[in-house]
């Protein structure tokens, strides 16, 4: 189906809810009720159903409740299916604003929206489907009582009306809706598995991090476990862009306001950063929101030559952005991280290549992680709203320009999107999906014309003049703590061995063979496998359960004859039972296929 067509099911599917949900509980406000990706929302106003405390108010479905909750879904399923029938269709009635501002007069949210489209001079019209009648612009499909049978409610959250924690709190009931019933049955087996698989479970479940109020929202505590993953692939990154040319440089933490004035932070980015610290004199320092400025300030270190050209500096930075509390969600959007960060100083006739280089870095990384399904999206300056973007307007068309030559040259789907850019340039996004189909936002890259310009950047060209550098910033495996989110999403916590955290555990069979089992983890640590013995007093059974649900890559199983003939019997993360094999054999091919980075867990 056209993403039009599915755009109108799922807002005309909105009003079925919103439709059984006023005939549930007539005092209800209903608010708004958008399409989004993969389903829609309706928020409603229940203050009055339930009053603004807790007291229960009289009669009907809210008796002796305070809120509604998941198990009211399914009773509002039931009247949406009971209501659909008398849907034949919806009838748009254009009205005048005295009538509307009449028959919305209880409902303030409604009087809100119809006072906007009043003062922007917009025509108003109403949709009524069956008895039920909104406020609405349009966009609907054509035959809702055959269209709209295939949905289902999913949960319920609050939301500030329009977002603003200033406003009310609003309830607000998701759901989703396919053309066909196999759509329906697939999209809910994937939210299941996205469930089971989300990375907060994972992450708990396998050790990997935590959070703490004592230490505040947003802010990651990684766990020893999660620290190895950390690790492996921050070495990986290290080596990999050593090999790419890259030098790594160490900035600090915190930095004067002066530095952000410059880099025109401040004030543009001011909102996404931690209020300032006042220190010596009264002098402030902020928390760096980015790199960027600090690596500008290490090329700027002494005069430059072209010779030098491409400079490529590059540091895992941690960056603190003061992300809005209601955004914040696990591993995926929190306000302190450490990122993969990188800039390049080069000519502009190096920049196309250079950014060629680096798309093609990021498919490596990508590759090697047996991430497949990625795309880039441009985000570009939204015309109308000039003044919120740096810089002239050459410079712009210049780097997008740029960009979309360096894209041409390589086989990668993008996407453009008006209003994303940086204020002080185009970019480019990297959009990975993991195998449970959320999308990832991981990487940012932009040729950047500007900041060059801003801290009077400068290198002695061949013909002995001064020129601004063009600089390229990037972050292929954007910061750890959203890459890591992923990972574990997309993996559902069965890493790769050379990321996985334990990579072999020893289970002796009885405590007779505990000896014959520190042997082993022995040789297998001596041999750089990340291992441990399991000596608990437990079952066999027991401990391959406990080793499998910390998705383990390899248990290594030990008893008599494993002793005898100085070997393990080897069973796999997957359930493989690989049976006997000589154990100085099995370290050496683990600490191989650990080596590769490679994805498979055995060959032959
Ligand atoms: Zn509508
Ligand atoms: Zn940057």
């Amino acid at each position: 189906m056209e993403e039009k067509n599915l755009e109108s099911l799922r807002h005309s599917t909105a009003h079925l809810l919103a439709a059984a949900v006023k005939n549930l509980w007539p005092s209800v406000k209903p608010t708004i009720g958008p399409a989004i990706e993969n389903g829609f929302y309706y928020d409603f106003d229940f203050s009055d159903v339930f009053g603004k405390a807790s007291s229960a108010t009289k009669g009907g479905a809210s008796f002796g409740k305070t809120k509604i909750s998941e198990e009211d879904l399914p009773s509002i399923e039931q009247k949406m299916r009971e209501i659909l029938p008398s849907w034949k269709e919806f009838k748009r009635v254009e009205v005048s604003s005295t009538e509307v501002r009449k028959e919305f007069h209880d409902n303030p949210y409604k009087i809100e929206l119809i006072e906007e489209l009043v003062q922007n001079k917009e025509k108003i019209s109403i949709y009524q489907s069956g008895d039920f009648r909104d406020l609405c612009r349009g966009g609907h499909t054509d035959k809702p009582f055959s269209d709209l049978k295939n949905f289902k409610l999913l949960s319920i959250a609050g939301a500030y009306w329009r977002g603003d924690e200033k406003n009310p709190m609003l309830t607000r009931i998701y759901g989703t809706v396919f053309p066909t019933k196999e759509e329906l049955e697939r999209h809910l087996a994937q939210l299941e598995l996205a469930k089971e698989r989300d990375h907060r479970k994972i992450g708990r479940e396998m050790e990997i991090f935590t959070q703490s109020e004592e230490v505040g929202p947003g802010l990651v505590l990684w766990m020893p476990k999660g620290n190895i993953i950390k690790e492996q692939l921050e070495n990986w990154a290290k080596q990999t862009e050593e090999e790419w040319g890259y030098q790594r440089v160490t900035t600090p933490h915190i930095t004067k306001s002066g530095l952000y004035h410059i880099s025109g932070h401040l004030p543009y980015y001011k909102d996404d950063m931690y209020p300032p610290m006042k220190v010596d004199d009264n002098e402030e320092y902020y928390l760096k929101p980015m790199n960027c400025p600090h690596h500008h300030l290490i090329y700027a270190a002494r005069p430059r030559s072209y010779r030098e050209l491409p400079l490529r500096l590059a540091e895992f930075g941690t960056c603190y952005r003061y992300e809005a509390a209601g955004e914040l969600f696990g591993l995926l959007r929190v306000r302190g991280f450490a990122q993969n960060d990188s800039h390049i100083y080069c000519t502009l006739d190096q920049a196309v290549d250079e950014f060629v280089a680096v798309m093609k870095l990021h498919e490596y990384y990508y590759r090697s992680l047996g991430i497949t399904d990625y795309y880039l999206e441009m985000g570009l300056r939204d015309p109308k709203k000039k003044a919120k973007y740096h810089g002239d307007e050459k410079m712009w068309k210049l780097a997008e320009k740029l960009m979309r030559e360096a894209v041409s040259k390589l086989d990668i789907k993008m996407i453009e999107k008006t209003g994303s850019a940086a204020f002080y340039g185009p970019k480019i996004d990297f959009i990975i999906r993991s195998s449970v189909g959320r999308e990832f936002a991981i990487s940012t890259n932009q040729i950047d014309l500007y900041m060059g310009d801003r801290f009077k950047l400068k290198y002695a060209d061949k013909d002995g003049k001064e020129k601004t550098p063009v600089i390229i910033h990037r972050a292929p495996l954007g910061s750890h703590e959203r890459f890591i989110g992923f990972l574990i999403e997309h993996f559902g916590g069965d890493f790769p061995v050379w990321l996985a955290p334990v990579q072999a555990m020893v289970i002796p069979i009885s405590e007779k063979f505990e000896k014959y089992g520190q042997e082993v983890e022995g040789v297998f640590k001596s041999s750089g496998i990340r291992v441990q013995l399991d000596n608990r007093d437990e079952k066999m059974q027991a401990k391959i359960r406990d080793a499998q649900l910390q998705k383990i890559p390899y248990m290594l199983i030990i008893g008599e004859r494993e002793e005898k003939g100085k070997s393990v019997s080897v069973r796999l993360r997957d359930g493989r039972d690989l049976k006997e094999h000589k154990l100085q054999e099995v370290a050496e091919k683990i600490a191989e296929i650990i080596g590769t980075r490679g994805l498979d867990i055995w060959n032959e």
